[in-house]
């Protein structure tokens, strides 16, 4: 074990997740574990926080020379929290472990509890990233989502919280809303682009109780059927943000020149990251890990009994690993290289993998090099297709 963790504390940069789950909207598709927001709660919640970080560093050996790199506070609604209570977290995470000279420090927000003075304090607490879930302009669309703000009031909140000097700022928008068609659509990019942002997700709606980390955790790798609005709706938003100098360097990221998300990276990457908080996902390199969804549960054991909340977990055997290289990998405009899947995957699968892939770089859906595989970026709407392929050649099913 001990050599183990010695080993881990040399490997690449580590990130932390800290999923505060208080929330007072009802948003239509919300899959994320929340409860309702409750003021009483959040101090007995910011001291399970603590207990279970300590816990964390003393179990995972993250206090033999490890470095944080990225921190993001996700939710729920964290801004809900209040810049006091998020600067104390921040404290808190700081205990016990060195950060990174230049650490990303994200918070997640919600149009409804974001202004300019939450956000003059929040950059006061160390915070230097918001992402904002926006999710529309319009204003039909938020309110089939159930989103709690119109249009014009996530547009000023974006705008108070520039101009209250927020370094960076992302937005987070939905396509393929019901009702939703491009002309819409358009409206919105446009709109988000009028915004002083930096980066942009663009998600297809869909239930999110297969969000990715889920998926990550079974173990469970999708498809992505074609649907030629969808289709629409996405090239018209690859169009017009690269057009305006974002760079589209992961299927669903835009960023604007040196404003990529460093935490996204990391996780796209398969490096380290540990989860706080009820609900959140962890990943060591070797198991991927769960904590119960479970308010009642996490503050009892952690400050009650004194121990980490269960958790579920499932250890990745290097066929595992190989596929996740592959799928997350794939994801990101950079690719995979061979070195990395060949870590993981022996002689034989990699030969296996090549004959498919040179199969799909002829199609057009692969550029296939001596160092590395990347999705075409025509092809990205379809990616999640390309490496089921992948997988099946790699398992030698048929395709
Ligand atoms: S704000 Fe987030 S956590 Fe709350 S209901 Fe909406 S999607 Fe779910």
């Amino acid at each position: 074990m001990a050599q183990e963790r010695q080993s881990a504390a040399t490997r690449g940069p580590v990130a932390l997740y800290v999923h505060i789950p208080f929330c007072c909207y009802n948003c239509a598709y919300c899959g994320a574990f929340k409860v309702s927001a409750s003021e009483v709660t959040y101090d007995p919640f910011l001291q399970a926080v603590e207990r279970e970080w300590a816990l964390v560093r003393e179990e995972e050996g993250l206090d033999e020379g490890v470095e944080i790199s990225a921190i993001y506070v996700g939710g729920g609604s964290p801004s809900l929290f209040g810049a006091p209570r998020l600067g104390r977290l921040l404290e808190i995470l700081r205990g016990g472990i060195t950060w990174h000279e230049s650490i990303e420090l994200t918070l997640e927000s919600h149009p409804a509890s974001l202004d300019g003075e939450l956000g003059g304090s929040l950059q006061a607490a160390g915070f230097n990233r918001l992402q904002v879930r926006v999710e529309s302009f319009r204003d039909e669309e938020l309110a089939a989502l159930v989103r709690g703000h119109t249009g014009a009031e996530a547009s000023a909140a974006v705008q108070a919280v520039s101009a209250a000097g927020f370094p960076e700022l992302g937005l987070e928008l939905l396509y393929g809303i019901p009702g939703q068609n491009l002309d819409h659509w358009t409206a919105t990019l446009k709109e988000a682009l009028r915004l002083p942002c930096s980066h942009l997700v663009i998600t297809r709606t869909t239930p999110r109780d297969e969000a990715l980390p889920e998926r990550l955790l079974r173990g469970r790798f999708g498809e992505s059927p074609l649907d030629e609005s969808l289709l629409a709706q996405y090239q018209a938003a690859a169009r017009r943000l690269v057009e305006a100098g974002f760079e589209h360097y992961e299927i669903e990221s835009f960023a604007r020149p040196g404003s990529r998300s460093r935490y996204a990276e990391l996780f796209w990457d398969r490096q380290r990251c540990y989860g706080l908080g009820p609900g959140a996902h962890s990943f060591d390199g070797a198991v991927r890990w769960r904590n119960a969804a479970d308010l009642e549960i996490y503050l009892a054991q952690l400050l009650e009994v004194g121990h980490r909340p269960p958790r579920e977990r499932y250890r990745l055997s290097p066929e595992n690993a190989g596929q996740e290289e592959l799928w997350l990998g794939l994801r990101r405009s950079e690719g995979v290289t061979w070195e990395r899947l060949a870590g993981f995957l022996g002689e034989q699968r990699i030969a296996l993998l090549q004959r498919k892939a040179r199969l799909l770089a002829a199609q057009g859906f692969l550029e296939f090099t001596t160092d590395r595989l990347r999705i075409e970026p025509q092809a990205y709407f379809v990616a999640e297709s390309v490496v089921r392929e992948l997988i099946r050649a790699l398992e030698g099913e048929p395709s």
